[in-house]
């Protein structure tokens, strides 16, 4: 049994962060993929979702899965220039390769580039190639071409859109329009940072038309301090915990590492009055639909199909796909990632 000194204690065991930001990355880092996700698991975690701005993390959660077990990784693609922008192509090919969010753009947004003096970076840090950014809307306000065409890929994979550093208005326009296409899952990133920075009627306005406001550690952190702590609670009564996430959003040198982040954040949210169930639904429940981590195989379909499987003999084959004899218990599935150097090969050890 827990002792206790003061307020309960929550815990982030079973809790799942859909925001966090690992090492590799063009702004600095706290840690690495790999030793984020060994302390999430190690914490008790189900599910982390690693996000960058400058790179696709399909990739990068693929390999963290295949290296810790006991904890579920994902990635997904942010629309910054390093993709072109709301480019299609690039969300089609992330979202077949197992991508579970799809993020509009952060630091390359329009936006955020107004706000900020420009695309790239933060005021504390740098790390794009700065410019005006991009806009999901046109001069009159409407969707472009290539934002519908995305919104409708999210749809068809029930993946999650991000809404990101979009203006206010941009935001209002972008659910709308996902809702209509069919995406179930629309995340509203971190109402209450610098961007997008959304008034209480806004986010109760996008609330309606469908979306999850996802508050984030970092927005209340020491160095950032965009919002307080009772001005989340506030809008978690307002808008109902049913309906809000909590996540890290760290992986910055001046946060906690992202499992203890969300803890902490648990925790101060409840102490400032948010109920101890309403705080399991948010760091539990809801983002557990989101990912629908009943249905998720525990590895992308194709994993059976890779040359580690392939190469793996399975017990009482005498022959190999090679053709060679194998003596003794062949290479089981578990063992498969052992690459063993055959006759022939440069590196073979005769
Ligand atoms: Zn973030």
């Amino acid at each position: 049994m827990k002792r206790e000194y003061g307020a309960r204690l929550l815990d982030v065991d079973g809790a799942i962060d859909l925001h966090c930001h690992p090492f590799p990355d063009l702004f600095p880092r706290l840690a690495d993929d790999l030793d984020i996700a060994i302390a999430a698991r190690n914490a008790g975690m189900k599910a982390i979702v690693m996000k960058c701005h400058h790179e696709n993390t399909v990739s990068r959660a693929y390999f963290i899965q295949r290296m810790v077990p006991g904890i579920r990784v994902f990635g997904g693609i942010v629309l910054n220039s390093y993709v072109g922008y709301l480019n299609p192509a690039a969300v089609e090919a992330a979202l077949k390769m197992g991508a579970r969010e799809v993020w509009m753009p952060t630091v390359d947004a329009g936006y955020h580039a107004q706000v900020h003096g420009g695309a790239g970076g933060y005021d504390a840090q740098k790390g794009g190639r700065g410019g005006e950014g991009v806009w999901v809307t046109d001069n009159e306000g409407k969707l472009k071409p290539e934002v519908n065409e995305i919104l409708e890929l999210i749809a068809q994979h029930g993946a999650i859109l991000g809404t990101c550093h979009l203006s206010p208005k941009e935001i209002v326009a972008l659910v709308a329009k996902a809702r209509e296409v069919g995406v179930d899952k629309v995340v509203v990133t971190h109402p209450f940072f610098k961007v997008p920075n959304l008034d209480l009627p806004t986010l109760e306005e996008i609330v309606r038309l469908g979306g999850m406001p996802e508050f984030g550690y970092c927005t209340i952190s020491p160095a950032w301090q965009y919002a307080s702590p009772e001005k989340i609670a506030a809008a978690v009564a307002r808008v109902g915990a049913s309906r809000c996430l909590l996540v890290s959003d760290t992986g910055q040198r001046h946060n906690p590492l992202p499992s203890e982040a969300l803890r902490v954040f648990a925790q101060t949210v409840f102490e400032k009055g948010v109920s101890e169930q309403d705080i399991d639904m948010m760091i539990r429940r809801n983002p557990y639909d989101l990912l629908d981590l009943d249905s998720a195989p525990p590895m992308p379909d194709d994993v059976a199909e890779t040359w580690a499987a392939a190469m793996a003999i399975p017990a009482g084959h005498e022959h190999g796909r090679d053709g060679v004899v194998h003596h003794g218990p062949g290479l089981g599935a578990d063992d498969a990632h052992v690459t063993r150097p055959r006759s022939g090969d440069p590196m073979a050890v005769e």
